[in-house]
């Protein structure tokens, strides 16, 4: 299957020549990590099985963020772990887009602009659903930045799965569901508060007079949709906690200087194809590199780990009230599920030779190359 590496370690080094200069160190790190990941410029470990004593060498992985071979067993993690502290109740998908006139200013300040983007969009939200008009409580909110889409063009959004209800403090506490099933706040609403929380925050960090004036008079594009149990949004978040923009098998065709790789039209649902030059394809790529450190995932409002004792409380109002519906004969089909799947045990670790044991690493050797 061809990969994203095998691209790059063709064509890495011609870009490097070309644009090194000019590269940003995070861009340089993250190509340099993709193109060695599982290759003997990275070493190797030896492993045996515990039962059978099958010995079975192997490299050692990059585990750049940016690597879309690493990071499967962090992300079935990331996914049981999220999945088990998130409430049982109904869910929103939320997407804040940050216009096409900021898209330059997020391209030369990447850490500021997608933190702004972040925190404005989850501050919004919680202004919002602390009206009691809408809703009057404090929602749980898990907040992911993407800055692609489906064909890599640079398109900074984040995406947030919020509780459809949240949790109201005072002297009556207690779980207060969304209004109607279809609505939390409402989107106009939502845009506008948005855009001026984001507005403020690029003001106060100096970085204002980069943006064109009408900017701020245009509306601004948040999408808000039902996520039922949240679960679906959630595997899909978690696809690209660990990677960005492209999972390998997508890509097509690489060759006489050229890539092909496959998406699907966000607005027709076809499947079409882009193809680019190496160079080209190499750039859109690094383009969704994160700067290093920056967070991915944020979680805010009744998920904010301040607010631990207060989402227990309202898990235990909802798993109490989940279960005297679980009762009635009406249930919902999407109702969230009160108990989560065990997922088996990680199957490469297990020995392929006899089935039984378990692979163990015994050696690391400091100079390594594989077998002949
Ligand atoms: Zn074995
Ligand atoms: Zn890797």
């Amino acid at each position: 299957m061809l990969e994203l590496a095998d691209i790059l370690r063709e064509g890495g080094q011609a870009y490097r020549q070309v644009h090194g200069a000019r590269m940003l160190p995070s861009h340089l790190r993250a190509m340099r990590a993709i193109e060695d990941c599982r290759t003997a410029a990275l070493g190797g470990h030896l492993r045996a099985c515990d039962h059978c004593g099958q010995r079975q060498y192997a490299y050692h992985s990059c585990r750049n963020r940016h690597c879309p071979k690493c990071h499967r067993d962090q992300t079935q993690r990331w996914l049981e772990h999220t999945r088990a502290q998130l409430l049982p109740c109904p869910y929103f998908l939320v997407t804040f887009t940050l216009p096409a006139e900021l898209r330059a200013l997020a391209r030369s300040h990447q850490k500021v602009v997608y933190g702004l983007l972040m925190r404005s969009a989850a501050e919004a939200l919680l202004k919002l659903t602390a009206d009691p008009d809408y809703l009057g409580a404090r929602p749980g909110i898990l907040a992911v930045p993407h800055t692609w889409t489906r064909a890599m063009t640079f398109h900074p959004h984040v995406q947030i799965l919020v509780t459809a209800g949240g949790w109201r403090d005072g002297h009556a506490p207690g779980w207060v569901p969304s209004k109607r099933p279809d609505f939390l706040v409402p989107g106009r609403a939502l845009s506008i508060v948005f855009r001026a929380k984001l507005r403020d925050a690029l003001r106060h960090a100096g970085l204002v007079h980069h943006i064109p004036n009408e900017v701020w008079r245009k509306d601004w594009v948040v999408h808000l949709q039902h996520a039922g149990s949240g679960d679906k949004v959630l595997e899909y978040l978690a696809r690209y906690v660990f990677r960005i923009a492209l999972v390998n098998s997508r890509l097509e065709r690489f060759d006489n200087g050229q890539v092909t790789f496959r998406f699907r039209d966000a607005r027709s649902g076809r499947t079409k194809h882009c193809t680019l030059a190496t160079a080209a394809f190499i750039a859109r790529f690094l383009q969704h590199v994160l700067p290093r450190g920056f967070p991915k995932v944020r979680h805010s409002g009744l998920f904010s780990p301040s607010r631990k004792p207060v989402l227990e409380q309202a898990r235990a109002t909802l798993v109490g009230s989940s279960a005297k519906a679980l009762r009635t004969p009406s249930v919902d089909a999407d109702a969230p599920a009160l108990v989560i799947e065990t997922v088996p045990a990680d199957k490469r670790t297990r020995c392929s030779a006899c089935g039984l044991g378990v692979m163990h690493v015994i050696d690391i050797p400091r100079r390594w190359s594989p077998p002949p």
